[in-house]
């Protein structure tokens, strides 16, 4: 299969799909677990020929969070200090916000990209 190349979004869409809408990770803390990782690693294979492994995925989809919102994810809730900072998408695009919600209501700041 000849190779795609994919920008960080669309990977990061691509891994969202796969991992949140397929509920290939049912909980937050299952993000560090290896089995969703693996997993995308052998579909980006297959559905665009492009080898990447488990370690980069992850680090490619922490890293474009970070990039967008200043935050890390799964880090502690700067505002209750009890939740963790979680991955979320909407119609407007993709954002952090605490995994307390809606207990808490932290949302990281948008920041836009380039
Ligand atoms: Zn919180």
């Amino acid at each position: 299969m000849e190779n795609i190349n994919l920008s960080d979004e669309e990977l990061v869409g691509e891994l969202w799909h796969w991992l949140i809408e397929d509920n290939l990770i049912k909980n937050s803390g299952e993000y560090d677990g290896r089995t969703g990782w693996n997993f995308c690693s052998g579909l980006l294979q297959q559905n665009y020929g492009i080898k990447m492994s488990p370690e980069t995925i992850k680090h490619k989809f922490y890293s474009f969070f970070k990039e967008l919102t200043g935050f890390d994810i799964y880090s502690k809730c700067p505002t209750c200090k009890n939740g963790e900072i979680v991955p979320r998408e909407s119609r407007y695009g993709y954002f952090v916000s605490c995994s307390k919600f809606p207990n808490c209501d932290f949302k990281g700041p948008k920041k836009s990209r380039g």
